[in-house]
């Protein structure tokens, strides 16, 4: 059977130690955050999502949502936990205090949410969503609809979605046909089908927000012409109750390859009221907004599938015992030494924990940089940290969702035959994991985005913000023999991505091809080097500053970011090959060809 602990020591030592905050400590929602306390609210969220999520995780999963005439019914256990853990107010972590949340920093709630995704991704989609939702009400919509809608978001008696999909549009969103026609009152009627709708219909929550995109007549052409809608399945009364159903149907939901708890929904919005969020046809605007927060949550998903597969890995090759140690038996009073022994399954676990642990690093080092984005005194810093997380929120969540691919299949492998059948759990994660390289914009748009919106953004300026503390990095530390096995192999691979940088910046603007087929091999080898950043910190920390952690804790740290410097980053090399060979080898074949 699958296996689950929190790794509470790990978001510790990151939070408490390896993240310097000192720049937000004079701000109160920062200084509040003591040691006692963060400590209190991981062990927390450890205990629930070990004793209340993961035990709906695989019963879930086998029992999926039904749908019935219009209803969806979510597994058994689903309502009452999600009523139990709203209550608890773990939906609304990051949400204002004036709605009734907990105006927690971007940093702490993130790592709750690794924690919780690890127990049950399909569970955390309910109120992941919602999330979502919120942040782009509170960021575009009028006070009226904010004082309307917001607190029972955030105390989760209503819950939100994303409506962007369509049949004939899911990447392009300029085809969308959904229509939004004023109506008196200033509000719009919305006409449309939407699909693949998640929580788009469920049984947890009185009411459902739906955010639509919609275009409205006359309006341009393409994206231009695309503006947003809050769409409630029951409208709201003036005095907050509810009132009339407002025309919102599920006509049915998608049977997946994996979370299959989460309900998938096609939508039909018949003349339904709906309300303007933000400004006419800059609908896009807004939605990116939802899509930033969302695209986090979604490389967090892949860290968080990562460490679920890798705990179970990792206890199961203490256990299963089979064939001897290539130096001789090891445990002698066993008839065979178990799989931990073998240098090629060590290969599986130290690739698992070395991207795992890195991958978190970045999770709560970016988030943190979020943080500074909003709540810096200083104008220039907000800026130039939110310059930053645009730079690096195309490569956190597809090469997060990577790595959830790569340690959720190499956990099958560790099992053998037993992770391939569906009793151990270890297949659950990497089904469930593969639907985060395709939604929230598919891992190759992601890639697109980097090359073709952040890297020329304002003459490479965005770049700036991550190649230049870097090379300070470097530079500080090139001398320091204790940590040299750490900083040649990054200045290495660094060296390599301002190669293919250059060689994109002058190639790309020549022949946007050249980008095209670059893209997404120079994004993983971003994501490396990113990743090598962080093990590079973490080994100058543990060499450095032995005095929060035990020496053990500290020893596996400096023996993995090893493994990372010396048998991952190096992949920087074979991908600069790559894509240094231009993009003829992949265009040349005529369509017929294929
Ligand atoms: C389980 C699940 C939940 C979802 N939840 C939601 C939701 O809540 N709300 C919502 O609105 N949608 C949702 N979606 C839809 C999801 O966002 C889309 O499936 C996704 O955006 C891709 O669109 P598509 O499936 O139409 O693929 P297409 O757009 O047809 O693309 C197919 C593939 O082609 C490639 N591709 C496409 N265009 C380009 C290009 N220009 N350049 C390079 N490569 C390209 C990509 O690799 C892509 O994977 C969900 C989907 C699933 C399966």
């Amino acid at each position: 059977m699958a296996t689950l602990k929190a790794p509470i020591e790990d978001i510790k030592y990151l939070t408490n130690e390896f993240l310097d905050t000192s720049e937000l400590s004079n701000i109160p929602m920062f200084s509040d955050m003591t040691v006692e306390l963060t400590e209190a609210i991981f062990e927390e969220a450890g205990k629930i999502s070990e004793s209340l999520l993961f035990p709906l995780n695989r019963t879930g999963d086998e029992q999926g949502c039904t749908y019935h005439d219009g209803t969806v019914t979510t597994p058994d256990g689903f309502n009452q936990a999600y009523q139990e853990m709203t209550a608890a107010g773990w939906g609304n972590l990051i949400c204002k205090p004036e709605y009734g949340g907990q105006g927690l920093p971007h940093y702490i709630a993130n790592a709750v949410d690794e924690i919780l995704v690890s127990s049950n991704m399909s569970f955390t989609m309910y109120m992941g969503l919602t999330i979502g939702a919120y942040n782009a009400i509170d960021q575009f919509a009028c006070d009226e609809l904010k004082e309307k809608f917001l607190s029972n978001m955030v105390s989760g008696k209503w819950s939100g979605t994303m409506c962007l999909t369509e049949p004939q549009c899911g990447t392009d969103l300029g085809l969308i046909r959904t229509k939004a026609v004023p109506q008196n009152g200033g509000s719009y009627n919305i006409s449309g089908s939407k699909i693949f709708i998640t929580a788009g219909e469920h049984n947890l929550t009185e009411n459902i927000l739906h955010l639509v995109l919609a275009r409205t007549p006359g309006a341009p052409e393409g994206i231009k012409g695309i503006s947003l809608f809050l769409v409630p399945k029951i409208n709201v009364n003036d005095d907050g109750t509810l009132g009339e159903a407002n025309g919102v149907f599920c006509s049915g939901i998608e049977h997946k390859m994996g979370i299959n708890a989460s309900s998938t929904c096609s939508m039909e919005f018949e003349s339904s009221n709906g309300f303007l969020v933000g400004d006419l046809n800059k609908g896009m605007k807004a939605m990116f907004i939802m899509m930033n927060s969302a695209r986090l949550h979604v490389g967090i998903q892949g860290l968080a599938l990562a460490q679920a597969s890798y705990c179970s890995a990792k206890n199961y090759a203490k256990e299963r015992i089979q064939g001897r140690a290539l130096t001789g038996p090891k445990y002698i009073d066993q008839a065979a030494d178990p799989l931990i022994v073998q240098p090629d399954v060590r290969r599986m676990l130290m690739t698992m924990k070395a991207y795992t642990e890195g991958a978190r690093a970045l999770s709560i080092w970016l988030s943190y940089k979020l943080d500074v984005s909003h709540n810096a005194d200083n104008k220039q810093h907000r800026q130039d940290a939110d310059e930053l997380v645009s730079l690096l929120t195309p490569i956190f969540k597809s090469f997060l969702t990577d790595i959830g691919e790569t340690v959720t299949s190499l956990g099958i492998q560790i099992y053998g035959g037993h992770g391939y059948i569906r009793e151990n759990g270890m297949e659950q994660y990497l089904r469930d994991a593969r639907i985060s390289k395709i939604y929230e914009g598919a891992n190759g748009i992601q890639a697109l985005d980097l090359v073709g919106r952040k890297l020329p953004k304002h003459m490479g300026k965005y770049l700036r913000h991550f190649f230049h503390p870097l090379s300070e990095f470097l530079e500080k530390n090139s001398g320091d023999e204790a940590i040299s096995a750490y900083i040649q192999p990054l200045e290495k691979s660094f060296s390599r991505l301002q190669q293919a940088t250059l060689f994109i910046a002058q190639k790309g603007l020549s022949h946007p091809e050249e980008a095209g087929a670059a893209a997404s091999d120079y994004l993983n080898m971003f994501g490396l080097v990113a990743i090598g950043y962080m093990w590079a910190k973490m080994a100058d920390q543990a060499t450095h500053r032995k005095d929060k952690m035990t020496d053990e804790f500290y020893d596996a740290k400096l023996k993995t970011g090893l493994f990372y410097m010396q048998r991952i980053l190096p992949q920087t090399g074979s991908l600069l090959s790559s894509i240094m060979s231009g993009c003829e080898n992949t265009m040349s074949l005529n369509e017929e060809q294929f």
